[in-house]
């Protein structure tokens, strides 16, 4: 039996405001534990919380960034549950109307778009955070610590619907929400610092089925990695429990990314068990709608505007634009050198071939990186000239990475320049024949394809430094005659 996987995210992103969601506490990551704290965030009797308007303004760019619909009205409610991390017993959160609905993100898996629905965008504050000593959970520690530093930071939850196929797709998607949140300024969105967190849904039905399985759902996964990871394993397990017939048990699940396997935390809870109830204390949101508009032309273009920009002015592949502007310093970086040498297939080239190889290699942005515009633009140029060969060219972006020395500087000093003296090139040229009378014989004969491999032997004789127009011209002449 063939088996569907359908998986569905719900992900919280820490928003880049200086204070807290309902008190004017500092965010700042890293303070001493409990020192950025009041009355209002660890939840003392009589206080009255106020929203943070900031918090909104970056709950509605993102919003607008995700294609939804701001809703004229959006309600705050308290979910009600008891944890140490949480002094109220209840957490401020948005549910029955959220702040935004219906939204889109696109995302590109193996050459492919695929657009995942979002169901809804809300506000929310964070609890604190627990450290439990001697273990990485409350299962197995002596005892716990609280740090309410992080209560009452806003965070914004994003939903998407159930339309991720598989965890491939669902590792992508997160990544390409991150660049989004970064891109617009919302949120560092850094999974492995829990600025950016999700929880996974999972289920498995059989292909063709249009009812959705039982699902699971998955906690603690702390990078793009863990959230494949988990998934794969979640997914594996699901397929051999219904291909023996058994029945997959509604539950929360935790991933131990020491072992990559996950484990039954505790029976899956309803929305209905929080006891969910408006909260009294603060009023609906209801943006102004100049307001919002003010926000969207503020947003300036968009990555999928950027995106279909790119396809339109400079025919550039929908595949080579997406992945150009899936990072926005990347996409600058284009720009900026398209502005000096208007070659954009070739400059998209560089960056996301060699350029690109060389910063995942070593996981820089290319902000980090000893590089600019000018000097991709620079070596480009040298090739047209024919100065340096297109391979030559590979190795001076290396060094200029590597040593931050300007690309003419790398040239002169390692001798790197074509060799485009006819001269000298007939010379190796006939001892490349010499050293190869098979070949010769074979070209001789009719086999004229063959003189690529000379052509790749003059190369080599030449460290790569011969014009290989030249080199081919040279030896057809040396052949024909
Ligand atoms: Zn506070």
């Amino acid at each position: 039996m063939s088996y569907e996987t359908v998986i569905g995210l719900e992900t919280h992103a820490q928003l880049a405001t200086e204070s807290k969601m309902f008190c004017g506490c500092p965010t700042k990551f890293g303070a001493k534990p409990n020192t950025n704290i009041c009355p209002v965030c660890t939840g003392q009797p009589g206080v009255l919380p106020v929203t943070n308007k900031k918090a909104i303004e970056l709950a509605i760019k993102t919003a607008i960034a995700l294609n939804c619909k701001i809703e004229p009205q959006s309600v705050f409610a308290r979910k009600n549950y008891f944890y140490p991390d949480l002094p109220k017993g209840y957490q401020v959160s948005q549910y029955e109307l959220p702040l935004a609905t219906n939204g889109h993100l696109e995302i590109e898996v193996g050459g492919n778009i695929r657009k995942i629905g979002i169901i809804r965008v809300h506000l929310e504050e964070d609890a604190g955070k627990s450290i439990h000593q001697g273990a990485g959970r409350i299962l197995g520690s002596a005892s716990s610590l609280i740090d309410y530093n992080r209560t009452g930071t806003p965070l914004i939850e994003i939903v998407s619907e159930p339309d991720i196929r598989s965890p491939k797709e669902a590792a992508v998607f997160m990544q390409a929400l991150a660049n989004l949140l970064q891109y617009i300024g919302v949120c560092d969105a850094k999974m492995e610092e829990g600025s950016l967190r999700c929880d996974a849904n999972l289920s498995v039905r059989e292909r063709g089925s249009s009812e959705f399985g039982v699902r699971t759902e998955l906690k603690n996964m702390n990078s793009f990695k863990a959230v494949e990871k988990a998934l794969l394993f979640e997914e594996k397990r699901h397929t051999e429990v219904l291909a023996d017939g058994g029945k997959i048990s509604q539950e929360t699940r935790f991933f131990d990314d020491t072992t990559n396997t996950t484990h039954g935390m505790r029976g899956k809870e309803e929305a209905h068990d929080y006891r969910y109830f408006p909260e009294p204390d603060l009023v609906p949101v209801a943006p102004d709608k100049k307001w919002v508009e003010a926000i969207r032309s503020a947003l300036g273009e968009l990555p999928e505007e950027r995106k279909n920009r790119f396809i339109a002015n400079h025919r550039l592949s929908s595949n080579d634009a997406f992945l150009l502007i899936s990072q926005r310093a990347t996409a600058d970086f284009f720009e900026e050198c398209v502005i000096l040498l208007n070659k954009p297939k070739i400059i998209a080239n560089w960056i996301l071939g060699d350029l690109q190889a060389y910063l995942n290699a070593r996981n820089l942005t290319i902000k980090q990186a000893n590089f600019s515009p000018v000097q991709l633009v620079e070596l480009i140029q040298l090739i047209d000239k024919g100065t340096i060969s297109g391979k030559i060219a590979k190795t001076v972006l290396i060094k200029v990475l590597e040593t931050g020395n300007s690309v003419k500087d790398v040239i002169a000093e390692s001798g790197m320049t074509q060799m485009s003296d006819e001269g000298t090139l007939v010379k190796i040229v006939q001892s490349v024949l010499a050293a190869n009378p098979k070949q010769v014989e074979q070209y001789k004969a009719g086999k004229t394809t063959i003189i690529a491999f000379l052509v790749g032997q003059v190369m080599k004789e030449t460290k790569g430094r011969a014009n290989p127009g030249l080199a081919n011209k040279i030896l057809k002449q040396e052949l024909d005659t």
